[in-house]
This record gives structure tokens, C-alpha cells and sequence, in this order.
């Protein structure tokens, strides 16, 4: 490893070395862990989770104009906030108890109570909430905590239930950087919220027609949300196949292709430059039809479900469904390395629309039945592993196609491994 040529050269190469080591030690510690029944592990890893999300939680109360988001702030009912809050804490006291009594591995346990301990010395489910002057930009902590809350009591569930693969772990290799992408463009919401209006509002602002939207908005909201949906999608598939067939612009791309496994939360390893782009494209249709809010909020929340789902390691029965809407098998050919599946499935929401432009792949068997691809991730050379070198690998990544974008006889080896 990289390890024994960093220690040849000094001292200072010896702490990084060291440095290094200890990095590698821990990462493996928590990455490709099995949760097997009878050693004490998921209730210590749920013990762990509740702890923290409890003290991201008390924080939020604390710091809210700072760690929140005023157009979610808005919604929120704070004895429900509360509610969750205690019933986080009390998860991570029980599990965490759960573990220490029960079993003999306790660590995980003894550091979900004590992450439960800091938040109960932080003011509990009972923290006061000071006035507050907001600021122009704040973080989104409390849209991370709340949809990572959700996602994972929900998709964890699921993909034990449905499982695709059903040998993968939950805390399969890489997780934990896919849980820094989602922790990074959940706390980004304000700029990407800001971003994707300026971009509407002040570039074709001009291109609004009140006649139009009228029009649009006097039509049923069903009709509306298949609307929305075709149209979004339609923008969103022209700017993904750009970014598949422009060979600088795949390097931004790359990034949400490289994992190797699939999950819902592999779905979130998108490039932050990717975000902004395809969120304020997809947001142009909307604005210029101007479709009524309750459609829009439809769609949001069908976009949420969708593109957290179709990353999932599931297998659930949609039957014919599968050809209205995209579903895991469908995006899972998306992300395929199989030949046959190379620059195609690109639609987000409606298949139909890769049909049209003849980018679909069914993946089916003779008979009709499904079949999964074998292997996922990026053809050629590798990305570099991390969430800042990933960020930094369009920049200085040769374009697609160039030769030295192709495996070397290293790269190919490690692959393998
Ligand atoms: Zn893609
Ligand atoms: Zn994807």
C-alpha cells in the first residue's frame, strides 16, 4: 500500500504514515461490518444512531439560525419536533442499556447513552428556544436530521424485507462517505435553494407568461403532477445524456457512478456541482409553467420517494407498473458495467421517455422475468476514493475517451480486488 512509500521519506512521512495507518484501522473498524444477530451489534449501532441524531437534533433548537431551514421552519410543528427528540433519546438510552447488559460488546452502547447524556445536559426535548435574528444563508442540519431519520427507518426496513441482493450489508463498504454526500447536500439546502431560483427567476424570468400558467394552473392536479413529471424528466434526461456524451461533463457525472454497490443511500454520491445543475434545470419547467402548488408539492415528495427508492437494494413487486414508472431495477440498469447497459435508462421518473429516444434497456429474461446486472460502478480507470478528491476529480481528470482515462494494468488489479 501507499503506507510503506510515505514512511521512506522522513519523519514528517512517518506521522503521516502512522496517520494513515490509524485512518485505514478505523474506517475498516465501522466499514463492512456485519450486523448479525447475538453479538450485540445492531442494537449498538441503533443506540449510536439515535444518540446522534438526538444531539444534531438539540443542537438545531439551539443554534436555529444557524442550523435550520426558514422554508421548512415554517411547517414545523414544535411538539412534534419535541416528540422526536425524546423518543431519539430514549432509543438510544434503551438500546444502548439493551446492549450493555445483554451483551458482551458494549462500546457502541456506552457511546449511544453517552451521546444521549450530552443532549439531555444540552436541554433534552425541553431546550428553549431563543429569539433569533435570521441570517441570509444557514445550514440545512435540520433537513438532514429529519430525512435521515426517515430514509433509513424506512429503506433499512425495506431492503431487509425486498431484498436484490440480500448478502449486502448495511454497513457495506463506503457508507460512510455516501452518509458524508448526503450530510453535504442536505446542510447545503439554502444554496441550493438560492441557486436554482436565481437561475430561474433572473435568466428567464422574462419567458413567463400569465396566460400560459393560467391555464396550466386550471387543470386538475393529477393532470398536473403527470405534467410536472414529463417535463421535469424531460429536462432531467436531456441534461443526464449530456453529461454521459460530453466528455468533461462525465467526469462530473462519474462521481454518482463509481459506487460499486447499491443502496439508497449510495444514491446520494452526487458531485455538489451536479446538484446545482440538474436541480435548477429541472426547476425551469416548473417555473415557466407555473404549476399550482399543491402539484409542485406532489411532485417534490414523489421526487424524494423516487430517487432515494430506485437506488435501493430492493426487489419489489411493481409488476407491469415497472413500464410507467422507473424503478430500482430500471435505475440499477442505469448504473450497470455491463456492456449492454452503457449510456442508457437515463430517465429519472418516467421510462416512457427513454422508450422515445431509444435509450431503454429492459433487462428481462427470455420469458419476461427480470434479470439484474451483474456488476455496477464506472468502466475504465477508478476515482480516486474520498469525498474532496471526488469533488476534485473533474478538475484535473482526463476528459472520456482520452487514453489515459483508461484502466492501467494497477488500476485494473485493484478492481479486482
Ligand atoms: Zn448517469
Ligand atoms: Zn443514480
Amino acid at each position: 500500500m501507499g503506507g510503506t512509500q510515505i514512511a521512506a521519506v522522513g519523519q514528517g512521512g512517518e506521522r503521516r504514515d502512522s496517520w494513515h495507518h490509524r485512518r485505514v484501522k478505523i474506517v475498516d473498524r465501522i466499514e463492512d461490518v456485519p450486523l448479525r444477530r447475538g453479538e450485540g451489534r445492531i442494537s449498538g449501532t441503533l443506540s449510536v444512531f439515535f444518540g446522534a441524531l438526538s444531539l444534531l437534533g438539540v443542537l438545531c433548537f439551539h443554534f436555529p439560525e444557524y442550523l435550520t431551514t426558514p422554508r421548512l421552519r415554517a411547517n414545523y410543528d414544535l411538539g412534534v419536533l419535541r416528540s422526536l427528540l425524546l423518543f431519539a433519546m430514549l432509543a438510544a438510552v434503551g438500546f444502548g442499556a439493551f446492549t450493555f447488559f445483554r451483551w458482551r460488546n458494549k462500546r457502541l452502547g456506552a457511546v449511544g447513552i453517552g451521546l444521549a447524556l450530552v443532549t439531555t445536559w444540552l436541554g433534552g426535548a425541553s431546550v428553549e428556544i431563543d429569539d433569533f435574528r435570521q441570517p441570509a444563508i444557514s445550514f440545512g442540519l435540520d433537513w438532514f436530521v429529519l430525512a435521515l431519520l426517515a430514509n433509513t427507518l424506512v429503506f433499512v426496513v425495506v431492503e431487509r424485507l425486498f431484498p436484490h441482493r440480500d448478502d449486502q450489508l448495511v454497513l457495506r463498504k463506503e457508507w460512510q462517505l455516501d452518509l458524508g454526500y448526503y450530510f453535504f447536500n442536505h446542510i447545503m439546502i439554502s444554496v441550493i435553494l438560492l441557486v436554482t431560483t436565481a437561475f430561474s427567476e433572473q435568466i428567464f424570468g422574462w419567458a413567463v407568461h400569465d396566460g400560459l400558467q393560467a391555464a396550466v394552473r386550471s387543470q386538475p392536479i393529477w393532470l398536473q403532477l403527470i405534467e410536472v413529471l414529463f417535463a421535469a424528466d424531460l429536462v432531467q434526461y436531456a441534461g443526464h445524456r449530456a453529461m454521459h456524451e460530453h466528455p468533461r461533463l462525465w467526469n462530473i457525472h462519474a462521481v454518482h457512478h463509481c459506487p460499486a454497490e447499491m443502496d439508497w443511500l449510495s444514491g446520494s454520491r452526487i458531485h455538489f456541482i451536479e446538484v446545482l445543475f440538474t436541480r435548477s434545470t429541472v426547476l425551469l419547467p416548473i417555473y415557466l409553467f407555473g404549476f399550482s402548488e399543491t402539484a409542485v408539492n406532489l411532485y417534490v415528495i414523489w421526487v424524494g420517494i423516487q430517487g432515494v427508492l430506485i437506488h435501493s437494494n430492493t426487489d419489489l413487486p411493481f409488476g407491469p407498473l415497472r413500464y410507467l414508472v422507473t424503478t430500482p431495477h430500471f435505475h440499477h440498469w442505469h448504473h450497470a458495467a455491463d456492456a449492454e447497459a452503457i449510456d442508457k435508462n437515463y430517465a429519472a421518473h418516467l421510462p416512457v421517455i427513454d422508450m422515445i429516444f431509444g435509450t431503454w434497456v429492459r433487462g428481462e429474461e427470455q420469458g419476461g422475468g427480470l434479470r439484474w446486472p451483474e456488476h455496477y460502478g464506472v468502466v475504465g480507470k477508478a476515482l480516486p476514493q474520498g469525498f474532496f478528491a471526488q469533488h476534485l476529480y473533474p478538475f484535473v481528470a482526463p476528459p472520456k475517451g482520452d487514453p489515459a482515462a483508461v484502466a492501467t494494468e494497477p488500476d485494473a488489479e485493484d478492481l479486482s480486488r
